[in-house]
This record gives structure tokens, sequence and C-alpha cells, in this order.
């Protein structure tokens, strides 16, 4: 036998031995071998990450370690508050995302932490597009908003649709960061015809480095389900300097499965072919 006869027979006794070790309702499914961890994975549509980071604009504890992270995450920054104008500038000095996390009244949270100029519902709905507008105008370099707390506007369809009408007249994407499981956020983008995305996990609200790491598993995880994950952490006591280091310490392993990390607009564009690359059908 030649060389090539060896080679082709060595190569058949190995595909039957993986054949072998499959079961019949295996054999009936398309069989993807090696290729699937090999090299050839680069060729699959790779598993988008949005990791958006609320409570910025405050000088708040872990802004720079979040700043410095070589990855583009997105940046949710509350307005009117002393580093709001700055840690916005920055992150998107950084090619980092930049949204708006805006004030808004809830259910349970404390009074003290909504910040400045919230939405509520004594407000009347021109009062609502004025303070819409005028933290965007702050934040020039915003590219959508989430809610800061919300759980009481979030579920108010009619406000959300005036919200709605801000954003979509300026091109911009509604995060709903799902503080309440009733929230009507959805029904008013669509109602709208609105850019609308939709949290999947949070991964902090803890100080405990260990707990991070599985939520930012489970994002990843939900990607690889899914084609793609939003999470959203915190700078300041529910996450911080510990939510960026787990970020940090796990960021190679996660994109060596696979992972690509995305600011949440990039992510936006791909899922709705806005632009030639990356691309993925929804
Ligand atoms: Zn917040």
């Amino acid at each position: 036998m030649d060389l090539k006869t060896i080679k082709k027979l060595f190569c058949f006794a190995l595909l039957s031995l993986r054949f072998a070790s499959l079961s019949p309702i295996d054999l009936g499914a398309p069989i993807v071998f090696a290729a699937e961890t090999g090299p050839d994975a680069q060729a699959n549509p790779p598993f988008y990450l949005a990791i958006v980071i609320d409570d910025l604009g405050n000088n708040a504890k872990g802004t720079e370690e979040m700043l410095k992270l070589p990855l583009p995450i997105t940046g949710a920054v509350m307005p009117h508050l002393p580093s709001s104008v700055k840690d916005a500038a920055d992150f998107h000095g950084a090619g980092k995302g930049v949204i708006l996390h805006m004030p808004m009244q809830s259910d349970t949270g404390k009074q003290a932490w909504i910040g400045k100029n919230p939405i509520t519902t004594d407000l009347s709905p021109e009062q609502v597009r004025e303070r819409v507008n005028a933290a965007l105008d702050e934040l020039v370099y915003a590219e959508g908003m989430n809610n800061h707390m919300g759980s009481t506007i979030t579920q108010n369809e009619p406000i959300m649709e005036q919200i709605m009408d801000v954003l979509k007249e300026r091109g911009l994407i509604m995060l709903d960061s799902r503080t309440t499981p009733k929230s009507k956020v959805g029904d008013a983008a669509r109602k709208k015809n609105a850019k609308y995305l939709t949290r999947d996990i949070f991964l902090d609200g803890t100080q405990d480095g260990n707990e991070i790491e599985k939520n930012l598993r489970k994002a990843a995880n939900i990607a690889k389900k899914k084609g793609y994950a939003i999470a959203i952490g915190h700078v300041g006591p529910w996450g911080g300097v510990v939510t960026a280091e787990a970020i940090r310490g796990l960021a190679s392993a996660l994109q060596e499965e696979g992972i690509q990390f995305v600011t949440l607009k990039d992510l936006y564009a791909a899922l709705n072919d806005q632009k030639p690359s990356p691309k993925r059908k929804k």
C-alpha cells in the first residue's frame, strides 16, 4: 500500500469509530465533527454579548476600572450629576458605547437613590418629553436609553409611549432594564415601532466575585443558545470594582468559546442587519 492509501484507511477507521460511538438518533441528524471546536469554528457566526454598566455619572467606585476594560462595553450614565458629562465623554472616547440611564419612579427603591429630574407619574406628557430631552441634550454621545429603577414607570404604558416618541424622534434605542416582570416597555415600543431591546440578566447586586463570575457564565450560555445576550452590571456599591475584575478575568476565556463582546448599538445593528458585518439574523 502507498502512503495515500494508508492515510485514507486510517481516516476511514477513525470515522467508523466516531460513528460507532453515536446512537442511531444521532446518526439521523447532520453531524459536525471536530470543526466545532477547531480553527473552523471561526466560520460560525459569533455569539454576541452586550454588557451594559449602569449608574455612571456620580464619580462611582469602579468607573475607572470599567473604562480600562479592553472590551466594547456600554456605559449607562445618569444625567445632571457631577461626572455625567465626563463619564459619557470618557466612555465614548475609549471606543465604548454610551446610553442615558434615565431615573424613573420605582415601587420599591428608596427615593434617595432615584437621581435628578426623574420621570414620575405626576408629570404632564410635556414634562416627560422635556425631562428625557434635557437628559439626552446633556449626554450628547448617548446611543440609547435604559431605566434606572423605574418599576412604576415601566408599567405605565402611556408614559412609556411618550418616552418612546422622544427616542424615536432622536433615532435612539430603548433598553428595558426589566426591573419589574410587569414591564410594558415592549408593548409601548411595538406600538410606536421604536428600537427596543431587553435585558437578559443582571451580573451583580453583590460584592461576591464568584457570584458575578457565575452570572457572566450564565450570560454567555444565554448568548450561545439564542445568539446574543444583554447583561447589566453596575458601578458603585452593587458591583463596581469587583464586577470589572470579574469581566476582565473571564473575557479571554469567553472569547475563545465564540463570545463576541459588542456595544448595545452594534448589537442592535447586527440583529437588524443594519451593516454588512457583523451579521446575524434574529
Ligand atoms: Zn441604576
